[in-house]
């Protein structure tokens, strides 16, 4: 099939199989049924726990704040640490990831959008995307500001490293209920949880801003996810380090990184602007009152407008 308006490329059109892609995600799935055998032991319980919410906050915090939004900046070290602690989460290379999601911000919900439930469904938008033959590549075009640094070049090249070394380092200590429960099983949910962003936060919450997609705001997704649950707050203003704009919306990411910043760790952490704060408390007043807000503000182009120093 040919390509559509130059917006979807042919392997998205096509939808053939990658089995690259596809083997490896099932075959951890089924590794995580390994804790049938395996049994839990508190100390494996534990550091699933544990490795659940470190690696979702390098999901968050890193994938997406800093790779994909630069919404703060930080020293090259501390990059790359984000980097290391997000692809222990098993989510491919740190460029892929970044270019993907910008991807899914150029086109939210419109034609071009890798993983939109409103146009292909909801199994499609959660894992269905990820069997695509194609989707296993990088469009290098959208990330070159991070490719100025080869050693997330080279780790997104080796893009298993990190997950490997966190699964080895599971078995040495805690052996077979360790690699089970600590490191597969808590893989697999690490990696669901991060999907319900691509599929459940385009269809199940509220809209506080009438944005050109179906995002929503979602408490319990906000929970689950460290503060990505706020994802109709978060496509209104891409551009800010936090996604929960009052102080009623917990954020647990950006709480974290803005005691990362009293340690000078992180800085540079942009704000949500007044107007956009000012625009939401009209659009929940108005909602209030029974009327439908206004329609967020948008381009030329009919999009939603790009943040000044958005890299994408
Ligand atoms: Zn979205
Ligand atoms: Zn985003």
């Amino acid at each position: 099939m040919a390509n559509h308006s130059g917006v979807v490329p042919e392997w998205m059109a096509d939808r053939k199989i990658g089995w690259s892609g596809a083997i490896p995600f099932v075959l951890i799935h089924l590794l995580a049924f390994g804790v049938i055998w395996t049994g839990f032991t508190w100390p494996a319980v534990i550091t699933g726990i544990a490795l659940y919410f470190i690696r979702m906050w390098g999901v968050t915090a890193g994938y997406h704040r800093y790779f994909a939004h630069r919404t703060f900046e930080t020293s090259r070290v501390f990059q790359f640490i984000l980097a290391f602690i997000a692809m222990s989460s098993a989510q491919r290379g740190v460029l892929w990831w970044a270019a993907h999601h910008r991807r899914h911000h150029k086109f939210s919900d419109l034609e071009g959008d890798l993983h939109s439930p409103v146009r292909d469904g909801f199994w499609f938008s959660h894992v269905g995307w990820i069997f695509v033959k194609g989707a296993e590549e990088t469009d290098f075009d959208r990330v070159k500001d991070l490719q100025k640094f080869p050693e997330l070049v080279w780790l997104d090249k080796y893009f298993l490293v990190p997950p490997t070394i966190v699964g080895v380092a599971c078995v040495l200590i805690g052996g077979a209920p360790m690699l089970f429960v600590g490191f597969f099983l808590s893989t697999v949910v690490t990696w669901h949880c991060t999907f319900f962003i691509n599929s459940l936060t385009h269809v199940w919450g509220k809209r506080r801003f009438e944005t050109t997609d179906d995002s929503r705001n979602n408490f319990v997704l906000a929970l689950l996810t460290l503060g990505e649950g706020w994802h109709n707050n978060h496509h209104r203003h891409q551009a800010s380090t936090r996604n929960g704009f009052y102080w009623w919306e917990l954020d647990i990411t950006y709480i974290v990184l803005k005691v990362l910043s009293w340690f000078g760790i992180v800085w540079n952490l942009r704000p949500v602007p007044e107007k956009v704060l000012a625009e939401g408390r009209a659009a929940d007043a108005e909602r209030k009152a029974g009327r439908k807000p206004a329609a967020a503000p948008v381009d030329d182009r009919g999009r939603m407008p790009k943040p000044a120093m958005d890299p994408a």
